[in-house]
């Protein structure tokens, strides 16, 4: 439980928010209804039954930006339900309102709820006593709304491009292998639901070293940036590329196996073979392929498409082996599942 809040954001701050108006709502609901303001009462109660429901809700089932959408709304729009049914006093609540949802919500959707909610209080005019105080508050609460949405746009971008430092690798400019752990686990959880194939493709390319021994660690990169390049134009746009290290490769196809995935398989390999070039000539690499087996965990999908890898390199490179093809039979080119090649040389 602790670990959930101190990793997701929103969810503390609905519960933060939660556990508020528990707190700081109960009492006034209380003392509304033993003063006989029953209206007053039941207003109160609507929001901390609404805040308190959206909690649960956000705990139960992960889903916080629902919650998050309900709660702004409650808080902006009870804190002018709040200023009408009491009058002045009620309108300081507005302000720490302006402020949580840009923590509840994206900011575009946070400005938007701010400035209704301003403008609604405005539109109540016998809620302020005089014209000076209506506009010194609709002053002040746009420059506390203007402020916060400053400040929430800035994070987000902060944190938009902290996402992409932590998931990229910087010399192909690729997906990194963390990504890759994430999208895998997606795909096998896709699968299982939707029964949609996924194949998974570990390229490794052939006798790297060489390339860095004799033509420098330059022309090594050169070829990886070249490679990302190729891999992308020859895969479809749903199709991800990951560096998994060094100069491995992963790519996670979706929708294709059997005769589908063997097309794809020689296509890419063709494509490699006849365009890709370092200054000694041709670059081939070796594939291994595995489709994902319905009820498998995705550390032996990726274990068997890197032993399939192990395989073309063992039985000489430059070669696609399925990994249906060798966990049956130790020999790649034993028998082979419908649509399923062994080696394809
Ligand atoms: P094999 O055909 O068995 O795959 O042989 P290989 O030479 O490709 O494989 P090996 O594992 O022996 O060597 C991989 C090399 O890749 C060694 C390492 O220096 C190089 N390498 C790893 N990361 C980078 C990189 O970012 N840039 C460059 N230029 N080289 C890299
Ligand atoms: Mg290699
Ligand atoms: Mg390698």
């Amino acid at each position: 439980m602790l670990m959930r809040l101190k990793t997701d954001f929103r969810l503390s701050i609905i519960t933060l928010l939660g556990a508020s108006a528990l707190l700081g709502i109960t009492p006034f609901a209380v003392m509304r209804f033993l003063r006989g303001e029953v209206f007053a009462g039941l207003i109160d109660t609507t929001i901390l039954l609404t805040v308190f429901g959206s909690m649960c809700y956000a705990w139960i089932t992960g889903n916080t930006r629902h919650s998050g959408i309900v709660l702004a709304v409650v808080a902006c729009f009870g804190a002018v339900v709040v200023a009408a049914v009491v009058g002045e006093v009620g309108l300081f609540w507005l302000y720490p309102c302006l402020v949580t949802s840009f923590f509840l919500v994206v900011p575009r959707i946070a400005i938007f709820l701010n400035l209704a909610s301003i403008g609604a209080m405005m539109a109540m005019g016998d809620v302020f006593q005089s014209g000076v105080q209506m506009w010194t508050f609709t002053a002040t609460a746009l420059v506390v709304s203007a402020t916060s949405f400053a400040f929430a746009q800035r994070t987000e971008h902060q944190r938009e491009r902290l996402e992409q430092l932590a998931t990229m690798d910087p010399l192909t400019g690729v997906k990194n292998r963390r990504a890759m752990d994430e999208a895998l686990n997606l795909a096998a959880a896709h699968a299982e639901r939707t029964e949609l194939p996924y194949a998974l493709v570990m390229l490794d390319i052939d006798h790297f070293k060489k390339i860095n021994d004799e033509y420098g660690h330059g022309v090594g990169d050169g070829v990886l940036v070249d490679l990302a390049a190729l891999i992308q134009q020859s895969t479809r746009r749903s199709d991800q590329l990951f560096r998994y290290g060094g100069e491995e490769f992963v790519i996670l196809l979706s929708g294709v196996d059997g005769s589908g995935l063997t097309a794809v398989m020689n296509n890419l390999q063709h494509a490699l073979r006849n365009r890709m070039r370092h200054p000694g000539g041709a670059i081939s690499a070796s594939f291994g392929v595995a489709v994902y087996k319905p009820g498998e965990s995705v550390d032996s999908w990726l274990e068997r498409a890197d032993r399939a890898l192990y395989e073309a390199k063992e039985t000489g490179r430059d070669r696609i082996v399925f990994a249906e093809a060798i966990s049956t039979a130790p020999a790649a080119n034993g028998d082979l599942p419908a649509g399923s090649t062994g080696l394809v040389g």
